[in-house]
């Protein structure tokens, strides 16, 4: 049995841990600890160095049916901030936070369960594949933790990342790919009232291109923004530097290249038209990935929550998670529902009934994985 007040005592007390991405040390010690308490060894991978963190990402291999594909199960312990100092607060299934903080649901909502399932798996003996159980460090500031995993080390064949939104039955099979795009704009400093017409106003040039660049919602699968801008130094100087940074997201390859083009277009048009200079930094943040209907991953993922008399159904998400990475490197991988409701706010919370469910269904796609290997 996956008890209630087991579920929500384990994850209160993980949101009590600070975890703010490259400082996860003490979270990941305490799930290692954990995991030990089930016979579970894990070990700490060399990510640290690449990430520029505490730690690195929490790895358990757990021995299983043997002939059945070795299965993924990963979700992230880093929390965005506002995220030190959460004292959780419950209200019959609903966790939130104080207030001042984020909940952290986004992703201790799935290490619980992930803790959750395995506990079951092993405490009732239940048929599984071999697992491969990941934790993840720094998701929230580019997927670096399973950017920085070694590939190579790890056998499975398909995985379930726990990192997905509040209703129960959700399976996110695509996200999108995209871009981060940064700029620094060079134009030429002079005293505002004495010879502005000797300076050329960077961040006026920065205003044209952002003016001229479709931005929000493009289509129905393509979003651009600009997040920040920053530069100037004073009133009466006419401002020679301003840096931009903004992003750009499709599942479409082709819509993405394009997207990308008009907005350095923009820039490299407004700085023309004012003899100012600029550099574009463009950087790959992620690709993006379809599971189909009929991957095996999406199949066990729909049929389990059919066998829970849960509606299964399929989403597009709109962003990038350590799933994203997990394609990319070739292990078919889809994310399930784990509660959270307004991450990254701090009006964040989390249905520990779904955190429950979530966890058994998570033990039904292993249960059905295993059958099949041993029918
Ligand atoms: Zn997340």
């Amino acid at each position: 049995m996956i008890d209630l007040q087991a579920v929500i005592d384990e994850f209160c007390a993980l949101v009590r841990i600070d975890s703010p991405s490259l400082r996860e040390g003490e979270v990941v010690r305490a799930i290692r600890d954990r995991l030990a308490e089930m016979g579970v060894v894990a070990e700490i991978d060399g990510a640290a160095e690449a990430v520029g963190g505490e730690v690195g990402n929490l790895i358990a291999r757990v021995p299983g049916e043997p002939g059945a594909p070795t299965v993924l199960l990963n979700a992230h312990v880093d929390t965005v901030e506002p995220g030190c100092g959460i004292c959780p607060t419950v209200e019959g299934t609903r966790i939130c936070s104080a207030g001042d903080t984020v909940l952290g649901a986004d992703d201790k909502a799935g290490v619980t369960i992930i803790l959750a399932a395995l506990r079951h798996i092993l405490e009732e003996k239940l048929p599984h594949p071999p697992l491969e159980v990941v934790f993840t460090v720094a998701e929230e500031i580019g997927l670096c933790g399973a950017k920085a995993l070694d590939y190579d080390a790890l056998e499975a064949q398909m995985g379930l990342v726990l990192d997905g939104g509040r209703t129960m039955g959700v399976i996110t099979n695509a996200a999108p790919s995209a871009y981060r795009l940064a700029w620094e704009v060079t134009g030429a400093a002079a005293h505002a009232g004495v010879c502005p017409e000797r300076g050329i106003n960077a961040i006026r040039v920065a205003a044209e291109a952002i003016a001229e660049m479709p931005l929000g919602r493009l289509d129905h699968e393509t979003t651009a923004n600009i997040g920040v801008i920053a530069g100037g130094e004073a009133t009466n100087i006419v401002p020679e530097r301003v840096t931009v940074d903004g992003e750009t997201r499709s599942h479409d390859e082709a819509k993405l290249e394009a997207q990308k083009r008009r907005m350095i277009d923009a820039f490299e048009a407004a700085a023309e038209r004012h003899g100012a200079a600029v550099a574009a930094e463009v950087t790959r943040s992620y690709r993006s990935f379809h599971v189909k209907h009929g991957e095996p991953v999406f199949d066990y993922a729909w049929r389990a929550a059919e066998a829970l008399e849960v509606r299964p159904q399929a989403e597009r998400g709109g962003g990038g998670s350590d799933a994203n990475i997990f394609n990319e490197h070739g292990i078919p991988s889809v994310i399930i529902a784990t509660g959270p409701a307004d991450v990254h706010t701090v009006n964040e919370s989390v249905d520990a009934g779904i955190m429950v469910e979530s966890a058994r269904w998570v033990t039904q796609v292993l249960q059905l994985i295993a059958a099949e290997a041993s029918a």
